[in-house]
């Protein structure tokens, strides 16, 4: 409860699926509830189109959709914080602010992302921490990217020769950041770039149809990405070492390996799946707190497994809206079903894309003048207030 004496919704993490919840309170406001978005930046950076903007394609603010509008269209308080803790007994968040400061819950509701802890990277691969720019945060991503232009600008000036970067991750991530790298450093002027895309030994678009991962490896080949399937085991200042396969001479590593679970969810009492992630049912709601709900890339469906994707964690925003509106109503709560299939569009570089639905597949020009318009649409869509599709 609040002070007001009112029960107090906090909504924590500005993701994918609280558009979906910011929408719905901005048309119907939850009666006799205070709701307060806390979130660690004043933004959602739409993953989408952020090797877009590594190609050069797109600026910082294309990507990003501001916040504070939102919840202020929503009539609810922002609250810029990155959550520490979770004390799930007592319904009470850590939250790192200028100070530690703490908040109490009646009901929560949690997307906040996967992480790339550097300590797990660190671990995996010796200098990553020091040496490589993980693709999470998506923001220090986003940001990090033109302080690397210019540093391998000084250095391909100095020395003469094109810069070199390898991209550690063959799955989504990591291929569109591929060639999206390419893509930039042309952009910025940086003739005789070397790109390669570790794949970790197995294939590249693991989990995708044969069709993908061959128009894939057709477009790797044509703009001169090497494919290497060997597994990063450590990083330094110049170097990508690949084990008993040798070492890559390098100007940037980029980590695409997948996210992870938030360790601080470690202590927080909530029931986690195998990897660490907040254990949900078939309501988005935690299998051991009632009061506790959650979306995204934090939870881990116990009973449907599906990849964790933006897409899915859209698709999940309207069922998170209405069954936190029911839970606050004591109302029973609906169950949401994710799709079987998605739409994946892979961009292979501004001017090609691959798209695939179950096993069909296609690519091309026009598949990514496609990616290029839901990408600009769904900004146009969730920057509005209440424009997000609610159930
Ligand atoms: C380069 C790249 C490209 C991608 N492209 C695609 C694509 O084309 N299609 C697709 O479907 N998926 C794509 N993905 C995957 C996609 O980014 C994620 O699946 C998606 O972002 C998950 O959404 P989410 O709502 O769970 O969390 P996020 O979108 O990560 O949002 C989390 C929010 O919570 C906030 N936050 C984080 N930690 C805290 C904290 N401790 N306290 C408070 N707030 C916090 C963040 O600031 C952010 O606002 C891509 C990923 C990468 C890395």
């Amino acid at each position: 409860m609040t002070a007001s004496g009112r029960r107090h919704l906090v909504l924590l993490g500005g993701g994918h699926a609280h558009l979906a919840v910011l929408a719905a309170l901005a048309r119907t406001p939850l009666p006799d509830w205070d709701v307060t978005l806390v979130s660690a930046a004043p933004h959602l950076t739409y993953s989408g189109m952020v090797p877009g903007l590594l190609a050069g394609r797109y600026r910082l603010e294309d990507c990003r959709i501001a916040l504070p509008p939102l919840a202020q269209a929503a009539g609810i308080r922002w609250l810029p914080g990155r959550c520490t803790g979770i004390d799930a007994a007592q319904r009470r968040l850590t939250l790192a602010q200028s100070v530690t400061t703490v908040l109490d819950y009646d009901l929560l509701s949690i997307d906040t992302g996967g992480v790339m802890e550097p300590d797990a990277l660190e671990a995996r691969m010796p200098g990553a921490a020091a040496h490589a720019l993980p693709a999470r945060p998506i923001d220090a991503l986003a940001e990090g990217w033109s302080h690397e232009l210019a540093r391998m600008r000084r250095r391909a000036q100095a020395s003469g020769s094109g810069p070199s970067v390898a991209v550690i991750g063959g799955g989504a991530a990591g291929i569109e950041l591929v060639f999206a790298a390419r893509q930039g450093l042309l952009q910025a002027g940086m003739a005789g770039a070397r790109l390669s895309l570790l794949t970790g030994g197995g294939p590249v678009a693991p989990g995708y149809p044969a069709g993908v991962r061959r128009q894939v490896e057709r477009q790797l080949q044509r703009q001169g990405i090497t494919l290497l399937p060997s597994a990063c085991t450590g990083i330094d200042a110049d170097q990508v070492h690949m084990g008993t396969a040798g070492s890559l001479v390098c100007d940037l590593a980029l980590i695409a390996t997948g996210s992870m679970a938030p360790s601080w969810l470690s202590g927080s009492g909530l029931d986690r799946g195998p990897q660490g992630h907040v254990a949900i049912n078939r309501f988005l709601q935690s299998t051991s707190h009632p009061e506790v709900f959650a979306a995204g890339d934090v939870a881990d469906r116990a009973d449907h497994r599906y990849p964790r994707s933006g897409v899915h964690a859209v698709r999940a925003g309207p069922a998170l809206a209405l069954n936190l509106r029911r839970a606050a109503s004591g109302q029973a709560l609906q169950p949401h079903w994710p799709p079987q299939h998605t739409l994946n569009l892979l961009s292979c570089g501004t001017g090609h894309a691959v798209a695939s639905y179950g096993v069909f597949c296609a690519g091309g020009g026009w598949v990514w003048g496609w990616k290029d318009r839901i990408d600009r649409g769904f900004m146009q869509r969730h920057r509005k207030p209440g424009g997000a599709r609610t159930a």
